[in-house]
């Protein structure tokens, strides 16, 4: 009963201690989540209301999901901050136009690329109409596309990417029946079959071309822009190209000027001095007689992943009115410099447009790997190993003034349990007890280096090290895929529980079988974070994480490692009572996967079905049994591709 009590007491102390406050600023939902996200007094994030909608409880949101039979992991998709980012973006440019007395039209166009899904096609173009958004494709499936959905004869198409015969001729023909589409000449070959096909279609195009400036972006796609980037014409060959339109008298059809120096620019200095440079272009080429009217800017425009606004490669120093600002402030000075008329302006944004829209949620199903909190300090009998007696004293010799000096000694203590083990010099129990001591010394130099303001240098790792892994049902490969190829970082957090202390410092396992499968760096407003703090697992309760703003690129850039499919996705509006699931999309079934690499599911339950006969000949297992083994696999083979709740 005293014990009982005296629990009861030190939870209330930690409750007291901990508020939603210390959590949102150790999760920095509020520089990331600006606007967007918020923690409510349930301790549960919430996507926040905008003046008439009421706040939504993700943590109520995924109850809901949960009670509709469907599981985790799940794409989330809020139709209503997809509108807002087009609007926001629109409203920019407006307000920019407007301080710098622009006369040109702005024409942001969405780049198919960054997320092919039919619904966000369709959104895009459903929300972008008052605001004339078009569509950028870069292959032929992508223009097809964009000929097809496109209905608004104000927007524009822009065709980019490498392009043959088929794909100019189906931009042509989107010409002729009235599409205002530009074919963006990308490399020099293009032109001469752009001219012949044109002449043989009868059809007068709209040009456009891509040059390499000497500007480029810096960071994950720097190879983006620069002069070895794949696309775009150099100095000369666009001086050359300009020559060949005019010889053939195809120079009146060129009306576009278009660069992309990479994705995720995050310093605005880069922003500003590609605008320098291609503004210089288009005065130059309209002096060499081409009757530009449209600048395309590319896209770019970079997220801030991590709240940090800085120019870290998963930040971003400028905001989306920033950015407007500059780009109309640049085109403004040299057009009214040479007296040029101000051109129309193209952005190609496609990040920045999608990626806030989407939250990705996967449940922690265990913990595990090294859980220092769990582990008792070991007895040591007066005759234990000298080695087992040294790291005793370190642990006891442990205070905040030596923990570095600690820290070495109890390395190499366990190096050489590890050498005298090998050799059959110490007993396992003698190594485990080791062990065991080097994971509680880690344990509290972490907790001693927290209160640093800087980790030395020499204790780098030692807070993953000390880590435990959460496995949570997901896959990495399909999922955040950009974590894994490039170490993008998103913000992640759990979505419950955050009025209390996070007390494990943890990193995210999937349940693939592939060692990269882990996410173990994770934002942070100063640094990089190796391991992310978070509550342990109670049985009788979900533990849902959220990953955020993973709205661009990482659903289509997702592969089927393991054979692990699409997630389940829901899209959400919300309105004066609440949310409204518009829609769900259920995940891939194991046997969807197993035709994507052309297994026929049929087949295999025939392989299957032999193989049984044969058990049953043998008098391993009875017809009923073989029975019961056909309704596993079916069933199986008509389930998703994720871990079902044990
Ligand atoms: C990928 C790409 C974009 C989109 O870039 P974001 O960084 O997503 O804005 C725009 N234009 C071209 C030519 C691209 O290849």
């Amino acid at each position: 009963m005293v014990k009982r009590q005296r629990l009861t007491k030190k939870k209330k102390d930690a409750l007291e201690r901990w508020s939603i406050d210390d959590a949102s600023e150790l999760y920095g939902i509020s520089h990331w989540g600006q606007n967007l996200f918020t923690i409510n007094d349930d301790g549960h994030v919430a996507l926040l209301g905008s003046g008439n909608t009421p706040d939504i409880d993700l943590k109520e949101l995924i109850t809901e999901i949960r009670a509709r039979g469907l599981n985790t992991p799940v794409v989330i998709r809020f139709t209503d901050i997809l509108k807002a980012r087009l609007k926001e973006i629109s409203n920019a440019f407006t307000a920019a136009f407007r301080e710098h007395s622009y006369n040109g039209d702005y024409l942001g166009v969405y780049p198919i690329k960054v997320n092919q899904h039919r619904h966000i096609l369709e959104d895009i173009v459903e929300f972008g109409h008052e605001f004339n958004f078009g569509l950028e494709a870069g292959s032929k499936p992508e223009l097809l596309l964009a000929i097809a959905y496109q209905n608004n004869p104000d927007a524009i198409i822009t065709c980019n990417g490498f392009k043959d015969r088929e794909y100019i001729e189906a931009a042509l023909r989107a010409r002729q029946c009235g599409h205002n589409i530009f074919i963006i000449i990308e490399r020099p070959d293009e032109i001469n079959s752009i001219i012949e096909i044109a002449r043989s279609l009868d059809v007068q195009p709209q040009l456009g071309i891509r040059m390499k400036l000497a500007s480029k972006g810096k960071g994950l796609w720097e190879g983006s822009g620069g002069a070895n980037s794949k696309f775009g014409l150099t100095t000369s060959q666009m001086v050359e190209a300009i020559r060949t339109l005019k010889r053939r008298k195809m120079l009146p059809c060129l009306q576009l000027l278009h660069y992309h120096i990479g994705s995720q620019i995050t310093d605005i200095q880069r922003i500003k001095s590609a605008l320098r440079e291609a503004t210089a272009f288009y005065a130059e080429i309209i002096a060499l007689g081409a009757p530009l009217a449209y600048i395309d800017v590319g896209g770019g425009l970079a997220v801030d992943y991590d709240g940090s606004h800085t120019n870290f490669t998963s930040s971003s120093n400028y905001g989306i009115l920033e950015y407007a600002s500059d780009v109309v402030g640049s085109i403004t000075s040299i057009c009214d410099e040479e007296n040029i008329k101000h051109p129309a302006i193209i952005t190609e944004c496609g990040r920045a447009m999608t990626a806030h829209h989407s939250m990705l949620v996967v449940e922690a199903v265990a913990s595990g790997g090294i859980d220092s909190r769990s582990i008792r300090v070991p007895k040591v009998p007066a005759k234990a190993p000298e080695v087992l007696q040294r790291i005793k004293d370190s642990y006891e010799w442990l205070s905040p003034k030596n923990f570095q000096e600690v820290y070495n000694d109890a390395v190499e203590s366990r190096k050489e349990a590890m050498t005298l083990f090998n050799f059959r010099h110490l007993s396992l129990i003698d190594r485990a007890k080791v062990e065991d001591f080097f994971w509680i010394i880690c344990r509290r130099i972490v907790k001693y280096a927290q209160k640093l303001d800087y980790t030395p240098e020499d204790l780098d790792g030692i807070t993953a090290l000390a880590s435990t892994l959460y496995y949570c049902n997901f896959s990495i490969f399909q999922s955040v895929p950009d974590h894994w190829a490039i170490k993008q970082l998103f913000p992640i957090m759990p979505l419950q529980r955050l009025n209390e202390k996070p007390e494990v410092e943890a990193v995210l396992a999937d349940i693939t079988c592939d060692s990269d499968g882990v996410i173990d760096q994770f934002v942070d407003l100063r640094d990089v974070k190796e391991t992310i703090a978070l509550h342990p697992l109670k049985s009788n309760e979900n533990y849902d994480i959220g990953i955020f703003l993973v709205g661009a690129y990482q659903a289509i850039l997702g592969d089927l490692h393991n054979l692990f499919g699409d997630t389940t996705v829901v899209h959400v509006s919300t309105n004066d009572k609440g949310y409204i699931i518009d829609r769900t999309i259920e995940g891939d079934k194991i046997k969807d996967v197993l035709g994507y690499v052309e297994f026929n599911s049929e087949d295999v339950l025939i392989m299957l079905r032999e193989q049984l006969e044969k058990a049953i000949a043998n008098e391993k297992i009875t017809s009923e049994e073989s029975a019961e083994f056909m309704r596993l696999s079916e069933s199986m083979l008509d389930g998703h591709t994720y871990l079902n709740r044990i």
